[in-house]
């Protein structure tokens, strides 16, 4: 059977209630840090998702009230009528490439913090703010539940007046009032909105039924719901609770959205969780209990998986947020049978954690997303060379594959020379790492493009120096030798008090244990000063290799950054449950062949640690030797990219790569002068609310 056809049933089209989505894939509600402060920049991601054969584009939450107000978080907005134009530019682009568009109302309770608006924050019951903020949720009244309604139904209306072909009720996450009403640990009213099932499912019912009152003849109503809090018996089951709310609401909406909460477990990386489809087990009872189309999530990138999970009956649509941001037109490959050209996620969450710091999206795999217009980046077109034809290309890490693939896509002739033995640079070494193979995908996807084209050429074991670059007489060169590891202790908490090093002690760097080098018997520190993911895996590796380890970090938490990934506890946990000594809040002072000596990061007070050896994981040193060597030498172009030029996140190197390729042939004036669009605040008066 041919791919097309065996794919086929992903093709059909499926109605939602009044509205018919022209295929099974749905991009579901995603964060993406653009939202009501960058709306011209959402509207064009969301229509590249369109184009690429999404069928249905939802936006993100959408804030219906001041007393749900996220920022600094940059979500969608829609609190009276005039957010109506901002989301009005998402709607018509997403029409204009013939999908329907989704709208996620929201109003967050106690996880809104109300910075902007000062406004009270609600919730069933009195309780704390789902952040560390001191501030405290009233529980909501009878008239506060009457407002509720009524703002969520205005603000139904208002979605259908911006254009919106479907709307979302939203509980889910453990982020929204109707699922904080529906949890036991967020509810102890004694009023018919507390208690029993029934009575905690009572606002969830009212607002479906209000938003079908108010919009569903036009508009289809959406129920995003979280069946299962994956805290056993601690926390709602999709076997007990979950299972009875889709039986009790069962037709009541034209569409369930169904996933598990909170979001780490939703969106949970590939470290933590390799298998695609990873909530098929939780969600697939719903679709049993309604008559009405399923859409849910799990990461699902790979063809066969889909078509059998709609074979199967366990869902209409194809849900996806994450693989929809690697690959916007992955339903189109899929359809015109290119599923090896499929841009495959990682599942590394880098695209939450732009979002989690209030800045655009970006994802490793797609370099274009965020982009789309502010630089006018699409994710399957790239401008055709100028005058220029030859382009040489030094290492094949993630900078240089993304460097000479989108180079060779505009029709260059591309020499990509790799000292190592096999191209991939830190993507090669790094997914050897616990946890990390899928992240090979970043090399994968890029070699078999490159190999695939008549116009690229790949050298590995050749380490090239200047005088070798000259005679190749390619006049166009791209530096990207990236970066290692440095082995002094030299890093962010370091500066002033450099540590003392005593040529004698042991010193390993993360360099060294991905080429494959174990630390000597006895007790090892692992000294994180970068607060990434490295340092975590390394302790992990060798503390299951038998290794006693002892980690030591200046933050108070390991792995801090990962708390943005959505990973930090599921960290700290594993190295915990492997045994490692955890020894937050120190930073290095010195190191000899017997012990390293740490300080308190608050009372400067030291204390020795007994150890063998000591891995250093705290700041890279670039090549930058061969570009050095070149500079003013006889070349045409000559850039530095990627870690070589400042090392940073496999995404950004990625990125890099893209840019210098995108800019090849562009006058230098008007790189330096055309940073990229920006939404500039109109300083016009604004005209009171009506
Ligand atoms: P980035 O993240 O910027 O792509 P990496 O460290 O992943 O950087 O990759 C850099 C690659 O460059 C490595 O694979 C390394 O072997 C290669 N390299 C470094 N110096 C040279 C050189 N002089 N000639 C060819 N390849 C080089
Ligand atoms: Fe997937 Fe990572 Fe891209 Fe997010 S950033 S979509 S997890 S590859």
């Amino acid at each position: 059977m041919s791919e097309t056809r065996q794919y086929s049933v992903l093709f059909e089209p499926v109605r939602i209630g009044p509205v018919t989505a022209r295929n099974r894939f749905f991009q579901v509600p995603h964060c993406n840090g653009m939202g009501h402060i960058r709306p011209q920049a959402e509207a064009a991601m969301r229509a590249v998702k369109a184009e690429g054969g999404w069928a249905v584009v939802s936006n993100q939450e959408t804030e219906i009230h001041p007393t749900s107000d996220l920022s600094p978080f940059a979500e969608n907005r829609l609190w009276d009528a005039r957010d109506i134009p901002a989301l009005r530019l998402m709607t018509d682009a997403v029409h204009d490439k013939g999908s329907l568009a989704a709208i996620e109302l929201a109003h967050n309770g106690n996880h809104a913090q109300n910075l902007m608006t000062r406004a009270p924050v609600l919730a069933p019951s009195d309780m704390s703010l789902d952040y560390p903020y001191p501030k405290q949720a009233r529980a909501m009244d009878k008239t506060d539940i009457r407002n509720f309604r009524r703002w969520h139904r205005d603000a139904a209306i208002r979605s259908r007046d911006a254009g919106f072909d479907i709307v979302y009720v939203y509980a889910g996450h453990n982020m929204t009032l109707p699922q904080h009403f529906l949890l036991p640990h967020m509810n102890d009213r004694t009023d018919e909105y507390g208690g029993s099932l029934e009575n905690r499912l009572r606002l969830t019912r009212e607002l479906l039924e209000e938003t079908h009152d108010a919009v569903g003849a036009t508009c289809a109503v959406a129920f995003r719901f979280a069946v299962d809090e994956m805290l056993g018996t601690d926390g709602m089951q999709a076997a007990e609770e979950g299972r009875a709310i889709v039986e009790m609401l069962a037709e009541l909406p034209d569409l369930w959205d169904v996933n598990v909460c909170d979001w780490s477990n939703d969106s949970l990386t590939t470290r933590f969780q390799p298998q695609d489809g990873y909530q098929n087990d939780y969600i697939s009872f719903v679709k049993s209990m309604t008559t009405k189309p399923v859409v849910a999530v799990g990461r699902l990138t790979s063809p066969d998986m889909m078509a059998s999970m709609v074979k199967k009956g366990v869902v209409d649509f194809i849900g996806a947020a994450r693989p929809s941001i690697a690959d916007p037109f992955l339903p189109q490959k899929i359809e015109q049978d290119r599923i090896d050209e499929i841009r495959e996620c990682i599942g590394c969450n880098i695209c939450v954690m732009a979002d989690s710091v209030g800045a655009p999206i970006r994802c490793t795999q797609n370099p274009t997303m965020g982009e789309e217009w502010r630089r006018g980046w699409h994710p399957e077109i790239i401008a055709p060379k100028e005058r220029e034809e030859d382009a040489l290309v030094i290492g094949a890490g993630p900078a240089g594959l993304e460097c000479a693939m989108q180079l060779a896509r505009r029709g260059y002739q591309v020499t990509l020379a790799e000292a190592g033995s096999e191209p991939g640079g830190r993507v090669l070494r790094e997914s050897a790492l616990p946890g990390l193979g899928a992240w090979a995908r970043v090399k994968d996807h890029r070699l078999h493009d490159l190999r695939q084209r008549a116009n690229v050429q790949i050298y590995t074991d050749s380490r090239l120096g200047a005088e070798d670059v000259l005679e190749l007489g390619i006049p166009n060169v791209f530096i990207a030798t990236g970066s290692h590891w440095r082995a002094d202790g030299i890093g962010r908490n370091t500066l002033r008090n450099r540590p003392v090093m005593d040529a004698a002690a042991t010193v390993l760097t993360p360099d060294d244990i991905m080429a494959g080098q174990m630390p000597p018997d006895g007790p090892v520190v692992v000294y994180d000063d970068d607060h990434a993911y490295i340092a975590g895996v390394i302790a992990e590796k060798l503390a299951a290799a038998g290794h006693p380890v002892i980690f030591v970090t200046p933050e108070s938490l390991v792995s801090s950054f990962t708390a943005l990934t959505l990973e930090q506890h599921r960290v700290q946990t594993r190295l915990l449950e492997l045994g490692v000594d955890i020894r937050c809040n120190h930073s290095l002072a010195a190191l000899d062949s017997a012990r390293m000596q740490v300080a308190c990061t608050f009372t400067g007070r030291t204390q020795d640690i007994a150890c063998s050896s000591a891995v250093l994981v705290t700041e890279r040193l670039r090549e930058t030797a061969l570009f050095d060597a070149l500079q003013g030498r006889d070349l045409t172009t000559l850039e530095l990219i990627g870690d070589a030029a400042g090392p940073a996140l496999i995404a950004d190197a990625v990125y890099a790569g893209h840019m210098a390729a995108r800019n090849f042939e562009r006058a230098a004036d008007a790189v330096d002068r055309d940073w990229f669009r920006r939404e500039i605040i109109d300083l016009t008066p604004e005209i009171p609310h009506a």
